[in-house]
Formats: structure tokens, sequence, C-alpha cells
């Protein structure tokens, strides 16, 4: 892999504006420019979403943690090396998470509704509760996952952690195995889905998963939107045998007008931006030139998915 011409494509444009990262990366010993689906004689891209276009480059890097929408077989078929943004948002999406659970908990969400009316209405005297002493249920422990403890720790919270080995994990008090999920997530006060979307985690929380949850439980989602049985869960929001949500990702994005979520009192929505941070394009960034700086000296890139 020869890399001559680096592109970045404009689909970043959601997250920060592409030239903002074009001058970030400017002192690469290579040419940098942003780029629409024609990318001429590109060997690199830097990429939100994917094109099939990019099969022909050499090294795709998308700016997300989660890569569930890259084809990887066609990628290795076509030996194409995929490398992806995990590792820079854990305190972004964890102080995220501590905005939903401090809503919740202190009843900032009503407040805010009742403002918007200009009412003047305080909780009811069995409402409003403190994080500390609650126990949230973490299920994937690895960047986010220890954010998130590592915020919600500070808060006084107990956090329990969900993985596929018993391994502690630093900010768990206890780890959980993936195969006593139900157990874990039955006495908790918040369940918080930081996983990725494989095989494995497709509709991991369906009706059944809900049901395992408290009934007075919040869930948080800011994993990926297909995780998560939607159906069930508004279902399970309806019949009152959960408390609330948090959502940042959805089966369907943008969420549709529809949707019976945006109406529920005790749903937050946020449009997929729990990591969002002027820091992003400085944060992929620094991946990209550190993939950059590898290559030049032969050594296998940081961040590699395929
Ligand atoms: P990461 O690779 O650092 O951590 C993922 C963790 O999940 C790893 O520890 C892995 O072992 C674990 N895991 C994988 N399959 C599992 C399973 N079946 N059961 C239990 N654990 C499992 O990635 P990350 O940076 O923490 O991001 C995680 C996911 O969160 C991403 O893939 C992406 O989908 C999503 N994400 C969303 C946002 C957002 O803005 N909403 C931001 C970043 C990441």
């Amino acid at each position: 892999l020869e890399l001559e011409r680096l592109g970045i494509h404009e689909s970043v444009e959601p997250v920060f504006p592409p030239a903002e990262l074009a001058d970030y990366l400017a002192a690469l010993p290579v040419e940098i420019a942003v780029v629409d689906d024609d990318m001429p004689s590109c060997d690199a891209i830097v990429t939100l979403e994917h094109r099939e276009a990019f099969l022909e480059v050499d090294w795709v890097h998308s700016i997300q943690a989660g890569v569930d929408r890259f084809p990887f077989d066609e990628f290795e078929a076509n030996d194409v090396i995929l490398t992806n943004s995990t590792g820079i948002h854990d305190t972004t999406v964890g102080e995220t998470i501590a905005g939903y659970l401090l809503m919740f908990a202190r009843r900032l969400h009503d407040h805010v509704a009742n403002q918007q009316e200009g009412r003047w209405e305080r909780p009811d005297w069995d409402e409003a509760f403190t994080l500390s002493g609650s126990t949230a249920c973490v299920v994937g422990t690895g960047t986010l996952g220890r954010g998130v403890a590592e915020t919600l720790g500070g808060l006084g919270l107990n956090l329990r952690g969900v993985r596929r080995s018993d391994e502690p994990v630093p900010g768990f008090d206890e780890i959980y195995t993936t195969d006593r999920l139900r157990e874990a997530i039955s006495d908790a006060e918040f369940v918080i889905v930081t996983v990725p979307l494989t095989d494995a985690t497709r509709h991991l929380f369906d009706a059944d998963t809900f049901d395992a949850m408290r009934d007075d439980a919040y869930f948080v989602n800011v994993a990926r939107g297909s995780v998560v049985d939607e159906p069930a869960l508004i279902d399970a929001l309806e019949t009152d045998t959960l408390a609330g949500a948090a959502l940042d990702v959805f089966e369907t994005e943008p969420l549709p007008e529809d949707s019976p979520l945006w109406g529920m009192d005790e749903v937050i929505i946020s449009p997929h931006c729990a990591a969002y941070t002027r820091d992003y394009v400085r944060d992929t960034g620094d991946i990209v030139r550190e993939n950059g700086d590898r290559l030049e000296h032969g050594e296998a890139f940081h961040n590699r998915v395929v």
C-alpha cells in the first residue's frame, strides 16, 4: 500500500466540515482532497458512509466506531483495509449518558417541557430520586462502556458490566458474562447498551429482555438501533413495564415522524449524536495520522477491522 492521495469523503459533513479534517491532516506527506463519490485516484478514503466505489481503494477509515454498515466480506475479497474510530468516545458518550440519567432522576426533562408551556409545576413527592446508590448495568465494556462507568462512578452509581469474559474491568464493581444478561439487568435501575451491532447482538433486547427488567427501570441505547427490537421496546413503554428510555440510535434513522417514541413523556430522543463534540475532527484525525505514520514505517494499522 502506497499512500499518495487521501480523500475525505463529503459524507462526513454531518459530523464535521470535511475541509477541517483536510486542514488538520495537512502535515501528512500525501495529497489530501475533499471528494464526492467520484474520488479521482484516491488510495485511501476517510468516510462516514459506505459507497460501492470504496472497493477500489486500498484503505477506508470510518470516522465512527461502529462499522456495521460496511460489507466486511467484500472488503476482504477486494483487499481493502478497513479501520475505525474506536477508542475516542469514552468521555463524550459517558457525559451524554450521565446527562440522560440526571434528567430522569432529577426530572429535568419535565421542567423543560413545563417551561415550554409556561407552567410552574413541581414533581410529585415520590417522583425524583438520586443517582447515588442506584445500579446501572452496562452491556458492553469496551471504550463506551468504560467511559460510561468512569463518568457514572463519579456520581455514586453502582456499576455492573456485562461482557463475554468474566475478567474484571476498571470502573466496574461487578462483571456478569453475557449468558447471565437477564440476571444482570433484573434489579438495575438503569440498563445501558454499548455493544457493537453484530449477528450476536442484533435484537439482543427483545420482549423477553425488557420483561426481565424492573418496571421502574430506564433503558438507554447509544449503540445501534438494531440491537433493540424497537416494536418490543415501544410495547414495554406503552404498557408501563419500563419507566422510560433515552435513545440516541434507532432501527430507522432519522426516526420516522410517525414513531410513537416522539410523543412519550418518559422518552428522551437524541439524533445519533451522543459522541458529538467540537473535538471530533481532531480525535478522528489523530487516528488517521497515526496510521499514516505507521504505514510509512511499515507497521500494522491501529484500529484495523478488516
Ligand atoms: P469497542 O470496540 O471499544 O467496544 C465494544 C465492546 O463490545 C468490546 O469490549 C467487545 O468485546 C464488546 N462486545 C462485542 N460483542 C459483544 C457481545 N455479543 N456481548 C457483549 N459484549 C460484546 O467499541 P466502542 O467504541 O465502545 O463502541 C461500541 C459501539 O457503540 C460501536 O460499535 C457503535 O455501534 C456504538 N457507538 C455509538 C456512538 C453514538 O454516537 N451513539 C458512538 C460511538 C460508538
